[in-house]
């Protein structure tokens, strides 16, 4: 499932082919995506206008649009993005596709549809897509600081995995790089978010950092799907150190990682390294 690296690497590919390009027409193959889409709107929103900046926030690739609009992707579990000449033939699972200047077409695929495209006027806070609303600080900023994460961390007894998790307290974080940043940290994703001193908070905000910063440097992480806009698989995989790995030696005690459940979701942990009472 994309994360903050994945939808970076897609959003930096994009960037280098769609800024400057013009919009001649929105496509929409399908009636719904994780929401139901409206060709009408996208068109009316996009339709010849020019594409200025692509950016990111969170899990969430922006494109930004000369009639002072923008488009939001949302990836969901098996979204990408592909540049193709115009002329192609549509894949099975192209749901939308935007036909540019140039005879090149920009198409969001995604065989599950867990994920959305919508456009918006980013000036009308009343109506941002669901996505942008109490989103927050981004990783690499200096809102996500030791002091802000132990702030929130003292108020709350859930399991600190899900902490990371929580979109409204960290853009972008999701279910891989959460278990290899907490084992990075020596930290058990069980640990109530009140047990945390300051010092563990501040090993957290670092190693989520790092994390994330060599994940988005080696194109992302492929686990099942997920590929950039040139169809590349992210090559982090090779260097997930517990994500993926249970009943494999640690790389750094030797002992079994294991595999348990937070929240719903996989959770894969060293017991040694990453005591839950130390
Ligand atoms: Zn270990």
């Amino acid at each position: 499932m994309p994360e903050l690296p994945e939808a970076e690497t897609i959003a930096a590919g994009l960037r280098k082919c769609l800024v400057g390009k013009k919009i001649n027409k929105v496509v929409c193959r399908t009636k719904s995506l994780r929401r139901p889409l409206s060709q009408k709107k996208l068109n009316n929103d996009c339709k010849n206008t020019t594409i200025t900046s692509v950016t990111r926030r969170g899990k969430a690739i922006i494109i930004e649009l000369s009639n002072e609009k923008s488009i939001i992707i949302q990836l969901g579990m098996t979204g990408s993005c592909r540049l193709c000449p115009t002329k192609e033939k549509p894949r099975k699972h192209e749901h939308i596709l935007f036909n540019l200047s140039g005879n090149k077409s920009w198409r969001y695929e995604d065989p599950r549809r867990f994920g959305m495209v919508e456009s918006y006027s980013p000036n009308n806070k009343e109506n941002l897509p669901i996505f942008l609303i109490n989103v927050g600080p981004e990783p690499f900023s200096n809102d996500f600081s030791a002091k802000y994460l132990f702030n929130l961390t003292k108020k709350r007894k859930s399991k600190i995995k899900e902490i990371l998790l929580n979109q409204k307290i960290v853009a972008g974080i999701g279910n891989i790089y959460a278990s290899e940043i907490l084992f990075r940290a020596k930290i058990n994703p069980s640990r109530p978010a009140n047990s945390l001193s300051l010092p563990d908070c501040r090993k957290l905000v670092k190693y989520t950092v790092i994390i994330l910063q060599d994940a988005i440097n080696a194109g992302g992480t492929t686990i099942s799907d997920y590929k950039d806009v040139n169809g590349d698989e992210g090559k982090f995989t090779r260097e997930l150190l517990v994500y993926g790995r249970a009943g494999e030696q640690c790389t750094k005690c030797k002992t079994i990682i294991v595999l348990t459940t937070i929240g719903g979701r996989s959770t894969f942990h060293c017991p040694k390294c990453q005591k839950l009472f130390t």
